[in-house]
């Protein structure tokens, strides 16, 4: 039975998707089985990861909304034991839709619980905002693991985040925890950065992933060529902290 893992903050550009679909090449790597949901309507995992998205092939929108059987919908990626739930722009239409749907904060929960039990992770990327997209995966995940970008203004709007967690948890999903939190796009001669790393042990106590994400600019790169950066650049300082990453995971879970 997969373990749930949302990977949430409503801040864009933060680094959610690069920490997913590299973090999910190394639990791959590391024997898992592990299916990464795209919950973005930029789709910028299913993209990153090479996979050909035309209007013949279903997307999440048509399990969400349409009941569509996940399990048709899901694609394999090049890395083995790697798979995808893609998305495509149309899901931009499902947080008006699911509006005026029942049930409509756990649609995705739903949507999983028969493609579960094939996995030992599951991974959802979420989009940078906390509307119902968003509330759908923190109902649907176990555990929230925050990407935190190591720049100015690095905890704007983590109270909100919080706040919504707390939300979530009081409603629908008692159980939800703070997995953890990772820091990325790390510049140790910035020294900002190192004040970004302090302020943010000080609000997480013992809940910062010691695995820190460097910027490198083959992180930037790997997705324009569909690949992840264990296949684009496996000998990377960023690869060995996505790895790292994954192996903390594994001994938390
Ligand atoms: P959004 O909120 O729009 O979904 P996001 O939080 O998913 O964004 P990413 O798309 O992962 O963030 O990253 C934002 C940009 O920064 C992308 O162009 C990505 O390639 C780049 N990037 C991410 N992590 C790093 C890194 N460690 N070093 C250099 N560039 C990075
Ligand atoms: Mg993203």
């Amino acid at each position: 039975m997969a373990r749930i893992i949302a990977i949430c903050n409503a801040k864009g550009g933060v680094g959610k998707t690069t920490t997913a679909i590299n973090t999910c090449a190394y639990l791959a790597a590391l024997g898992k089985y592990v299916l990464l949901v795209d919950m973005d309507s930029q789709a910028n995992a299913t993209i990153g990861l090479g996979v050909k998205m035309d209007d013949s092939y279903k997307n999440i929108y048509h399990a969400l909304i349409d009941d569509h059987n996940p399990s048709l919908l899901i694609r394999k990626t090049s890395i083995f034991g790697f798979d995808i739930m893609p998305s495509a722009p149309n899901l931009a239409g499902a947080t008006v839709e699911l509006v005026t749907m029942q049930e409509r904060e756990n649609r995705l929960k739903k949507t999983l619980d028969s493609v579960r039990t094939s996995y030992d992770y599951i991974l959802i990327d979420c989009p940078p905002s906390l509307g119902l997209l968003t509330v759908n995966a923190l109902a649907a995940a176990e555990s929230v693991l925050i990407p935190i970008q190591c720049e100015y203004y690095a905890l704007e709007g983590l109270g909100q985040l919080m706040h919504t967690i707390e939300l979530v948890r009081q409603g629908v999903n008692p159980d939800l925890q703070v997995l953890g939190v990772v820091l990325t796009m790390y510049d140790k001669r910035n020294q900002l950065a190192h004040q970004v790393v302090n302020e943010v042990m000080k609000n997480f106590p013992g809940r910062v992933f010691e695995a820190m994400i460097p910027r490198t600019v083959s992180l930037a790169e790997a997705p324009s060529f569909g690949k992840t950066i264990l296949q684009f650049d496996p000998g990377s300082r960023a690869a060995r902290a996505y790895r790292q990453l994954a192996e903390e995971i594994l001994k938390l879970s």
